[in-house]
């Protein structure tokens, strides 16, 4: 097709650009084919096929992949139009630009091929220097359209990479890496938001404090190493024992924990606190004479000005439990400190 000895009679002015058209003609009259076939035969951007079987037009369109149709209406067996609908269905050549070649230059035929979905209209056999003018035209409209579609979807889909990415990091920013809990950080910005909600319903809410117990020695005489064992184990725990949706055990620092809990009173905090301890306990590692064991201070409160009250009281108590002997749960006493709201007038958990 390219490359052939052409008389061009008709100047045709050279390819702006690197657009390279892939024109599909359908057309059942062979004669016809060859016509169109010499007409585009010394254009260098335009590589032509054509099928004869419009009944096989589909698949060829589907494996040579033009980027333009040319579409002959009446042929044996089934109507142009009618494929023309069938390349506005199919996938592949949903918007392949189609020029429709008529036998007549007829209004109502005009108008049903465009409804059909043609985007162009030729009388055969059409003039030389308007075929080709029209094939480079379509091709450039359409290459420019898968263009702008690719780009698009490439678009999109870095923008949900990224997504996931700001994802994953917004949850690694409120991970503790070693024992997978809550951090510091989202502890605070947890126990700040659960305080507001606790203010506007006069909700209790509890704070549990929880330190291993001589936990120096642990280290000294275990390693640093088995000591981060412990504090895993310990966290797996913790994280059992806050098992409500609403409840956050996080590491408050070193071998410290909290635990936060909403809609709670302090004897159902309490139950969660010795629960924590005797599990604790059944972990059953080995620690001098006895075992691995945990202090937790318990405070329940209705929030009131500043949420450093209930982490100042749960701290207090656990104080009192190290004070105590250690292994143990002490409960803050509202009457001890006079700034907090009596929570033993809460409804029990
Ligand atoms: P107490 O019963 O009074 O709490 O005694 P303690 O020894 O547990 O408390 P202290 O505050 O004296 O020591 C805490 C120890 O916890 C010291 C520190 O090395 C250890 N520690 C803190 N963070 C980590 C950690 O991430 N890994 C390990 N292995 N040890 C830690
Ligand atoms: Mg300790
Ligand atoms: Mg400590």
């Amino acid at each position: 097709m390219k490359g052939e000895q052409d008389p061009a009679p008709q100047s045709t002015p050279p390819p702006a650009d690197n657009y390279m058209a892939l024109v599909l003609l359908v057309d059942d009259q062979v004669m016809i084919c060859e016509a169109v076939r010499r007409m585009l035969a010394s254009q260098s951007d335009i590589d032509f096929h054509y099928c004869t079987d419009p009944m096989e037009a589909l698949r060829v369109a589907d494996r040579v992949k033009p980027t333009v149709i040319l579409q002959d209406l009446v042929m044996p067996g089934i109507d142009g139009m009618e494929l023309v609908r069938h390349y506005r269905q199919n996938a592949q050549t949903h918007s392949v630009p189609v020029i429709v070649l008529s036998t007549k230059d007829d209004p109502a035929i005009k108008s049903e091929a465009f409804q059909a979905g043609a985007n162009d209209y030729l009388v055969k056999l059409p003039d030389r220097v308007e075929l080709i003018a029209r094939i480079r035209y379509h091709t450039r409209a359409y290459l420019d359209h898968v263009q702008r579609d690719e780009a698009y979807r490439a678009l999109r889909e870095s923008q949900r990479q990224l997504m996931r990415v700001n994802l994953e990091l917004e949850r690694l920013t409120r991970i503790d890496g070693l024992t997978g809990l809550g951090n510091r950080r989202y502890f605070d910005e947890y126990l700040a938001a659960e305080w507001k909600r606790g203010l506007r319903n006069r909700a209790a809410i509890s704070v549990l404090m929880i330190d291993v117990d001589n936990f120096k020695r642990y280290n000294d005489a275990y390693g640093h190493l088995a000591g981060d064992e412990v504090l895993k184990q310990v966290s797996s725990v913790l994280q059992a024992g806050a098992n409500r949706s609403t409840d956050l055990a996080a590491r408050y620092g070193g071998e410290e924990f909290v635990i936060v809990l909403t809609d709670v009173t302090l004897a159902g905090a309490s139950v969660v606190a010795e629960r924590i301890s005797q599990g604790v306990r059944d972990l059953a590692i080995p620690h001098g004479e006895g075992r691995v064991t945990v202090s937790i201070g318990v405070a329940t409160m209705i929030p009131g000005v500043d949420p450093d009250e209930i982490v100042n009281a749960a701290d207090l108590a656990l104080f009192r439990a190290k004070a105590a002997g250690r292994d143990c749960v002490v409960l803050h006493e509202p009457s001890a400190d006079p700034g907090s709201a009596d929570p033993q007038s809460q409804r029990e958990a």
